[in-house]
């Protein structure tokens, strides 16, 4: 065994754990497949590819998290709800990328601390449903559930699901983490090019100059540091970003589950950071039989109708051993219920001394629709959650360490309000997403300035 693991002597493997044992678990929100052999021959292929990720990233991010816990970081978690086969362009994921890192510009200079950059992407191709049928007129249909496993057209050929659809999801995953780290070796993200990152579509914006003020004092600043030490900031041209999506459509997942030569037990090595959502966290469920037997570190999303026990329950089975930077809850409350439904969670915990990750997300808790007939968010619900958040976490005593959101750097018009006040008659303009309204670069912005505040008080 070696030597650098160094939880080895603090975390056991789980007991009677493989990774196709979650299949004697109620499995929901999975599609069914009209051919179990090719089903089958898919997770063979899937299981001699190479890895999207390795093992060494992801115990240094299960390492950042757990500094995370503590303060010392700020989580930073986002990107598309649903990632789509056709997004998997240069464009599409240079500006998500651009967006991400003016946002986690904004923190690092606000906080003064170091910001954990996760992205929602490489990978978040599955989408749970609150259906399985749609229907249209008298036609009715499987609903769609992620590119991963069907086609979003309302016809009956689009809707069958395909196993095909996971060998093209992996190389997706692996093109799309291929440009990123390429950027991000290349100097895209050095702190010395800020300019790299502006969004050619972005006009005037009252926003964007507070953001570009900001960018000359941190230029100022590091010249400034390198004028004294005569040297270049070295760390600073240099950015870690991780993966996550939603670990939602399980054969996929288990056939990129593995064993490495110098790490022991088991890693989900499709993502450094998978979840459970909201739908699939049953204790007694075959999402989270699955995820308590990876060393990944994890995340659950957290509804409001989740009881303290429960949580508790869920601490047992994913995290027995207490180990730092294991476990993340990310709240998803709404805005009209975290006063309530936050404070007896954060207080269980805290009187149990267990050790999580709290993350906000305050998008899925505001999802309406408007009388025109869309899927929105309003800015205000978003931000009136986050707010409560931040006061709700120092009342109780405990840290609310990271945000978790879905923002494009797409020009769209899918939430409500923000910078530009966009009304619901601008949805008709340019909304694009496939699943759940995300926000845009300036909404993005805004909630990232909106952090640096609430935490300073
Ligand atoms: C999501 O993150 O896109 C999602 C479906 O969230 P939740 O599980 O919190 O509803
Ligand atoms: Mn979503």
């Amino acid at each position: 065994m070696p030597s650098k693991d160094r939880t080895l002597t603090a975390v056991k493997l789980p007991k009677d754990w493989s990774p196709a044992g979650w299949r004697q678990h109620v499995a929901l929100q999975q599609p069914t497949y009209p051919d179990a052999a090719a089903l089958e021959g898919v997770q063979e292929e899937l299981r001699a590819l190479p890895p999207l990720v390795t093992s060494w990233e992801i115990l240094s991010l299960k390492q950042q998290l757990a500094e995370a816990q503590e303060g010392k970081r700020f989580l930073l978690q986002g990107g598309d709800c649903a990632e789509t086969f056709d997004g998997c362009t240069p464009d599409v994921i240079s500006n998500r990328l651009k967006v991400l890192l003016q946002m986690s510009l904004v923190l690092v200079h606000g906080m003064r601390k170091p910001v954990v950059r996760v992205g929602r992407f490489a990978g978040q191709y599955a989408k749970p449903r609150s259906a399985d049928m749609e229907t249209i007129g008298d036609v009715s249909l499987p609903s769609y559930r992620g590119d991963l496993v069907n086609g979003p057209e309302f016809t009956e050929a689009a809707r069958i699901p395909d196993p095909r659809r996971m060998i093209k999801g992996h190389a997706r995953s692996a093109m799309t983490m291929n440009f990123v780290r390429s950027l991000i070796d290349g100097g895209f993200a050095d702190l010395h090019h800020p300019e790299y990152w502006n969004l050619e579509w972005v006009g005037h914006s009252p926003l964007a100059e507070e953001y570009r003020r900001m960018v000359t004092a941190i230029g100022d600043a590091v010249r400034f540091m390198e004028t004294l030490s005569g040297q270049e900031v070295h760390n600073l041209n240099r950015v870690d970003f991780y993966t996550s999506h939603e670990a939602l459509l399980l054969p996929y997942e288990e056939s990129q589950t593995r064993q490495v030569p110098r790490h022991w037990g088991w890693f989900n090595l499709s993502t450094h950071y998978p979840w459970i959502g909201m739908r699939t966290a049953d204790l007694e469920g075959a999402h989270v039989d699955y995820f308590r037997g990876i060393r990944n570190p994890i995340a659950i999303k957290v509804g409001p109708s989740v009881h303290p026990d429960q949580l508790l329950k869920l601490i047992d089975v994913l995290n027995p051993d207490d180990e730092a930077g294991r476990l993340t809850f990310i709240h998803r409350m709404g805005a009209k219920a975290i006063e309530e439904k936050l404070p007896p969670l954060l207080n269980a915990v805290q009187r149990d001394g267990r050790r999580v990750l709290w993350v906000c997300d305050p998008m899925h808790g505001n999802t309406e629709s408007t009388t025109n007939g869309y899927k929105t968010r309003r800015f205000r619900n978003i931000r009136s959650e986050l707010e409560m958040a931040f006061e709700l976490h120092a009342a109780a005593g405990t840290r609310l360490g990271g945000v978790h959101l879905e923002l494009t750097g797409e020009d769209v018009t899918e939430c409500l309000g923000g910078a530009r006040e966009l009304t619901e008659s601008d949805l008709e303009r340019a909304y694009k997403s496939t699943v759940d309204p995300r926000l845009n670069y300036e909404q993005a912005l805004e909630v990232a300035m909106l952090i640096v505040r609430k935490q300073a008080q």
